[in-house]
């Protein structure tokens, strides 16, 4: 410890802390500022005689160091040189001598910066940002008057960017400014407002050179700023972002805007699961105490129509108009990577400086025999039917599949799922997705786990599945219509990405953290990237992606803190890690709080006692995964997903005020565990048990 301290990196740095500490005392105790007036400046300089200039520089690159106002001196060589000379020396002056706090910091602070930033995990992106745009960043800053001169010189010095950019940037960027300053000293004995018609005029004129240079500098080159391929969660969020940032934007969409989530996803299926949730609850009536007058029966005729109409409404709220009325070109067809810069799409050619790949992913087909003679569903068709088929096989108890399963058997559909793996939901805690399992199959739901299709054929209006167990025994199953659901590939087909140089793989596209792909001037974002295809996971991923290609300052995506939840009844939610992935990773050190909904008052009153909720957290109560199967599962998730989210101790829950009775009892209670818990680990209460034994038995908080 006392070795790493004393590091002859870390002693650098404090040498480093101590040259500024004195510069700034300096610059304060002998009221540099105050005794050195631009008056007192010149007639200094203009004692010195021929050797002025040299006085001038030499005091220049010694107030480099110590925090002086530079303006002083640049507004003082006006008075002493004029406009022109003046600016000469202070140009060059003040370049040499920004060398020297930049060096000072380079050489005495950078490896401790780097530490620091590492330990952030920043350090990637502010030298990528100080790799590329270095000179850009030091050009902006001198240009702009209000980043002091004394934190850009060592700040410069801390982070990446390189000598040769910073010289270059200073020396150009601080010509206007040097100029206004010498302006102004030169117009000193004129009266006062001369010298503001002087300083008036060439912001003016600075102003009018950054429009001329902005009009002109792209004119002809790009026919968009950016174009965004495909108008789903991911693409629509990006387009609407690349705008608001004053891009010129395209949106190319192949079909209709709202992509999967809108037309074939998350909307459709979760308003069926509404529906079928209803139907149960209709036949629970005399659970709760009502007894209809007549036997419940439902008629299902109209539930897809119903389905239909929600998505229609859904989609109406964001119609190509209202883009084209913001300002962006929705265009549609399927583009063609011509090169790295230009499309084609239909006749036309456009060219872009940069491109956003949002264009999705569609189910994915198993090679299974006879499986291209058989009608299958997916989730591209099924919310089509006009009527509920009596019975169907669902393969895959994925996401997808297990919400349909459950939907389906909850609207009168005789359910098989047919699965590979142990169980359904194979992603989420083994206890948690067998209980959950047990529930629907309790509900009528047939599984056939470790199980796999291997040919599929229609016989008589049915579809006939041939299924083989993990020990090799076959047999067959039928149903009136089956839905596969078995995973997703991305939609690459035809964009000819080879062209513009984008490198992908079956599974999508590769990027790197910052979202870009092989080609620099291209990102990708949504389900093209895996692995989380869900809809927040598209638009998250298209902000960082569209900020990275629009703005100099490139941000990193972050996966830690992603989450998900399957809206089967009950809805299971995740973030972070499994019990079995923590303990894999922290050992011992991990702790685990769970809570069954059936001790929740809200959910007894409900009659929704079926959950449990279960915390994984490290030693201090910090949140490494977040399990909840239950009622409103993917709401009550969120409070927990924030305290993770903000580094927060689990612990936090239970200090604060909830509503009784709520459902939130199963975040809060655990989360009281938590708390009791790392109290008696704590080091003072341990002490005291310790010398007053009989004051309370220890119990052990844990589950
Ligand atoms: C049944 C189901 C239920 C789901 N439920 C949920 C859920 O509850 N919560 C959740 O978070 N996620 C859910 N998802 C996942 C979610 O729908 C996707 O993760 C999300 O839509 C991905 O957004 P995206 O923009 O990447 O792709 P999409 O939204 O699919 O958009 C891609 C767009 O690109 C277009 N396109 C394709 N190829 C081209 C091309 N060559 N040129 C131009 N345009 C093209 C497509 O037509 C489409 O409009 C569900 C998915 C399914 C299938």
């Amino acid at each position: 410890m006392a070795k790493n301290i004393l590091s002859k990196d870390n002693a650098k740095f404090i040498i480093l802390i101590v040259i500024i500490a004195a510069g700034i005392l300096i610059s304060f105790q002998f009221g540099l500022k105050d005794n050195f007036s631009i008056e007192k400046i010149r007639n200094l300089i203009q004692s010195a005689g021929a050797w002025g200039p040299l006085l001038y520089m030499l005091t220049y690159g010694f107030t480099s160091i110590i925090m002086f106002p530079a303006s002083l001196l640049s507004t003082a060589s006006g008075a002493v040189w004029g406009p022109y000379l003046g600016t000469f020396y202070t140009v060059i002056g003040a370049t040499i001598s920004s060398s020297i706090p930049f060096l000072i910091a380079r050489l005495l602070g950078r490896n401790v910066a780097e530490k620091m930033l590492k330990k952030t995990n920043k350090i990637d992106i502010c030298d990528r940002f100080a790799g590329n745009n270095g000179f850009v960043a030091v050009l902006v800053m001198r240009l702009i008057p209000i980043f002091p001169w004394d934190v850009v010189n060592y700040g410069s010095g801390l982070c990446g960017i390189r000598f040769r950019d910073y010289i270059l940037a200073t020396l150009i960027g601080i010509i206007p400014g040097s100029f206004t300053y010498n302006l102004f000293g030169s117009s000193i004995e004129q009266p006062g407002w001369t010298k503001f018609i002087f300083v008036a005029v060439l912001v003016a004129f600075m102003v009018a050179i950054s429009r001329i240079y902005k009009k002109f500098s792209k004119k002809g080159k790009y026919d968009y700023d950016i174009i965004i391929m495909g108008g789903g969660s991911a693409g629509l969020v990006a387009a609407k972002l690349a705008n608001g940032l004053g891009k010129k934007v395209a949106l190319i969409e192949k079909r209709k805007l709202g992509g999967d989530c809108t037309w074939f996803g998350c909307v459709p299926s979760k308003t069926l699961i509404k529906s079928a949730n209803i139907a149960h609850q209709a036949s629970r009536l005399q659970e709760f105490g009502l007894k209809p007058d007549s036997a419940v029966k439902l008629n299902t005729e109209n539930v897809m129509a119903h389905v239909r109409s929600v998505v229609q409404a859904d989609a109406d709220g964001h119609p190509p108009e209202s883009f084209q009325a913001e300002g962006i070109d929705v265009l549609f067809g399927a583009p063609k990577f011509l090169d790295g810069h230009r499309i084609n799409l239909g006749e036309k050619e456009i060219a872009s400086a940069k491109f956003i790949i949002c264009t999705g992913s569609h189910p994915f087909i198993p090679a299974i025999e006879g499986v291209d003679r058989i009608p299958y569903l997916t989730n591209e068709t099924i919310f089509d039917l006009e009527k509920l088929p009596q019975s169907m096989i669902v393969l895959g108890g994925g996401p997808i599949g297990s919400e349909m399963c459950c939907a389906m058997n909850r609207l009168g559909v005789k359910v098989t799922v047919v699965e590979k793996a142990g169980h359904i939901l194979s992603r989420e805690e083994d206890e948690f997705a067998s209980r959950l399992m047990d529930s629907l199959k309790a509900e009528g739901i047939e599984f056939l786990t470790e199980t796999e299709v291997i040919k599929l054929a229609q016989q008589d209006g049915q579809i006939v599945a041939t299924v083989r167990d993990t020990q090799g025994r076959s047999s067959q199953i039928s149903a009136e219509s089956i839905l596969i659901a078995v995973g997703r590939r991305p939609n690459l087909e035809g964009i000819e990405l080879e062209k513009a140089g984008v490198e992908f793989d079956p599974g999508g596209i590769k990027v790197d953290r910052f979202l870009r792909t092989s080609a620099r001037n291209i990102y990708a974002a949504g389900d093209v990237v895996p692995p989380y295809l869900f809809t927040h996971i598209a638009e998250y991923e298209a902000i960082i992606a569209c900020t990275n290609a629009c703005l100099p300052i490139e941000r990193k995506a972050n996966y830690e803190h992603v989450l998900w939840c399957t809206y089967t009844d009950p809805e299971l939610a995740r973030a972070g890690l499994t019990e079995q992935q923590a303990r894999e990773r922290y050992g011992d050190n991990v702790r685990i709080y769970r809570w069954e909904h059936k001790d929740v008052d809200r959910a007894k009153t409900d009659l929704a006692t079926n959950g449990i909720s279960k915390f994984v957290c490290d030693r201090k109560g910090k949140l490494l995964g977040i399990h909840i199967m239950g009622y409103g599962a993917a709401e009550l998730m969120h409070e927990a997903q924030l305290v993770k989210s903000l580094g927060l101790s689990f612990k936090k829950v239970a200090s604060v005020i909830h509503a009784y009775p709520s459902y939130s009892d199963s975040v809060r209670q655990p989360a009281k565990r938590c708390y009791i818990d790392i109290l008696q680990n704590n080091f003072f209460i341990k002490l005291f048990n310790k010398i007053a034994p009989n004051k309370g038995k220890r119990r052990n908080y844990q589950t």
